[in-house]
């Protein structure tokens, strides 16, 4: 299958601009803060400026609803040992769809509108978004092949304001 230019001409146009400018080569793969976020997909966020920081600095690890799945303590395991990684911020965000509707909602919302039955999913939506954000820092805690002593944090990223509000986890 060809590339699709035509969906995609933003895209390769915008690069073009963005490699005449381009500075970070010298960089490695290792985060220089030491920082790994788990934020979700939400594209209000954009996770290095929300904390000051830039290409290089942090490791970013995105899905629906900034839960802590398998693949994301996989990510986190090799972060830890092998990238630079000693301390993890998980920040989930207000407004977040994934705690708005639950997941029968979801389901019956995608079936209702496009016809497709995604029951074998779990979307693992929040109702209580921080007893949610401190399972899932506990969930990286208590993970038994992350490297010990890496640091685990809870925030909750305010979309309206900018504001990370710490949450005791
Ligand atoms: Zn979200």
């Amino acid at each position: 299958m060809s590339f699709p230019n035509e969906e995609f001409a933003d895209v390769l146009l915008a690069n073009e601009m963005f490699v005449l400018g381009f500075k970070h080569s010298e960089l490695t793969g290792t985060a220089r803060k030491g920082l790994a976020i788990v934020t979700c997909m939400d594209s209000r966020i954009s996770p290095l400026a929300v904390v000051g920081m830039k290409a290089g600095d942090a490791k970013i690890l995105r899905n629906a609803g900034a839960r802590v799945t398998d693949d994301v303590l996989r990510t986190l395991v090799l972060a830890s040992y092998l990238l630079g990684v000693n301390r993890v911020l998980v920040m989930p965000h207000t407004d977040c769809r994934m705690a708005i509707a639950d997941e029968a909602s979801i389901h019956a919302t995608i079936q209702q509108q496009f016809g497709v039955d995604t029951s074998s999913l779990e979307f693992r939506t929040v109702s209580n978004q921080q007893e949610a954000l401190t399972e899932d820092v506990a969930r990286i805690r208590s993970y038994p092949l992350l490297q010990k002593g890496v640091s685990v944090a809870g925030a909750i990223y305010n979309v309206s304001t900018g504001k990370l509000e710490p949450v005791d986890c």
